[in-house]
Parts: C-alpha cells; structure tokens; sequence
C-alpha cells in the first residue's frame, strides 16, 4: 500500500489554472483507505472545485488506479465528458496519476502527494514507479515522473548526456526528460518546461504527525 495526503486546495486550484471544465477520477484502493481518493474525498473536492467556479464535467472510481488495464476499461465509458474536459484531477498515488497520463492524452494533475510510509504500489505489470517524495510534481511533467524515470532525479530539464533519447547513466533506458518533453508536447503544455522547480524539500517524504500515529511505525513500538 502506498500512503498520500492531500495536496493543500490553493495548490491544486493553481495547478488548474485558468483550466474550466475538470473531469474527477479518484482511487478507491489505498488512497480511499487514506481518505484521499474514494467517494469521500471525490465529492469534497467536487464540491471544493464548484466553490472556485470550476465546471466538473463527470467523476469516476477506479478500484486501483494502478491498473492501466483497469483504467483504461473505466475511462472508455467517459469518453465525451473527457473530450469535452480541458484536463483531468487525479485523486491517488504517484502511480496511479502517471498510469492516468499513459492511459488518456489529456493534461493530468494530481491532487495528493504520496509520502513514505515503507509500503508497495499495487502488484501490476507496470513501469511507472513512484518513491514517494512528498511533493508529487507530476503536474509539472505531463505525468510521468521526474524522480523515478530520469537517473539523476533532475527536476529542471535534462542533463545534456542523453545519446540518440537514451540515458548517458543507461543507454538500454530512454532518458526520462525525452519521455517528458514529448508527453507535454503531445498534450500542448511545453510551456511548463520554463517554469524553474524549487530544490526538493526532503522533509517532505516524511509523513505528518498524525499519520505516522497511524503506520506500522507505532504498531511496532
Ligand atoms: S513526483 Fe514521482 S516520486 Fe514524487 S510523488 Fe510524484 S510520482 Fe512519486
Ligand atoms: S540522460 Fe536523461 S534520464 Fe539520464 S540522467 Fe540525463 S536527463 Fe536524466
């Protein structure tokens, strides 16, 4: 299981931008055991997005939106309202948003931030991957993770040795900001790529207080 909390409301309402018509999908796996993602936390943020005069076009639970399989299945019975959305607000893991983005060809945010609490992803055939660093910027990449894909852990572009797309550490691996740039080319947000990320903040992997009363970190003592 992989631990999330959410992403304070300001942050994702900027994330949006001047985005009007947001489709809703949330996990109804971990993150409705951790009360970001399940019906729950759908209808809040629903309700959340309405207050900021944002239009939802449509909602939907997946079980595991790990699961592209899954997903994919879900989302083809949304088709129109997607069309018809400028973007979709994930509700889930770092996982599940970038299964999202693999999935669909719409701009995906995420809405929650996955911290490490030591637990596993969902056993699926899959080669996303998420370390859960506490301050998801899978908004900023297209949904494919900065972190995990590129093997510098670069959060501000490339480093200039990927050879022919594949990575100077790895050449059997595409460079992780290759995949990047066509992902934000292929949903029409380049633009993202002049943005400057502020350094990580690593005391964010670390869960809050209250959360960590709740992990097997308490359970053992
Ligand atoms: S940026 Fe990557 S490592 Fe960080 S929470 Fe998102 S998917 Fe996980
Ligand atoms: S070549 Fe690409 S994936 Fe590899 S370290 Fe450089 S930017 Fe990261």
């Amino acid at each position: 299981m992989l631990f999330t909390q959410n992403k304070p409301t300001e942050e994702v309402l900027e994330s949006l931008g001047k985005e009007k018509d947001i489709f809703l999908l949330a996990c109804n796996g971990c993150a409705e055991v951790c009360e970001t993602g399940g019906e729950k936390a759908l209808s809040a943020m629903k309700d959340e997005l309405e207050k900021a005069g944002k239009n939802v076009t449509g909602t939907a639970l997946v079980d595991f939106l790990c699961n592209k399989l899954l997903v994919a299945t879900r989302l083809a019975r949304e088709t129109d309202k997607i069309k018809q959305s400028d973007s979709i607000l994930v509700l889930t893991c770092g996982i599940g948003v970038q299964a999202v983005a693999k999935v669909v060809d719409k701009v995906v945010h995420p809405a929650d931030n996955t911290v490490s609490l030591g637990g596993l992803q969902g056993l699926w055939p899959a080669d996303e991957r998420c370390e859960a660093c506490g301050d998801c910027a899978l908004d900023y990449t297209g949904g494919i993770c900065p972190i995990t894909f590129c093997a510098k852990h670069l959060l501000n572009g490339p480093c200039g040795g990927a050879q022919d797309g594949k990575c100077e550490v790895d050449s059997e691996k595409d460079c992780g900001w290759q995949l990047i740039y066509e992902r934000l080319e292929k949903v029409g947000r380049l633009e993202n790529l002049k943005k400057i990320y502020k350094p990580r903040d690593h005391s964010k992997m670390l869960p809050s207080e209250d959360l960590r009363k709740t992990s097997f970190y308490d359970l053992e003592k």
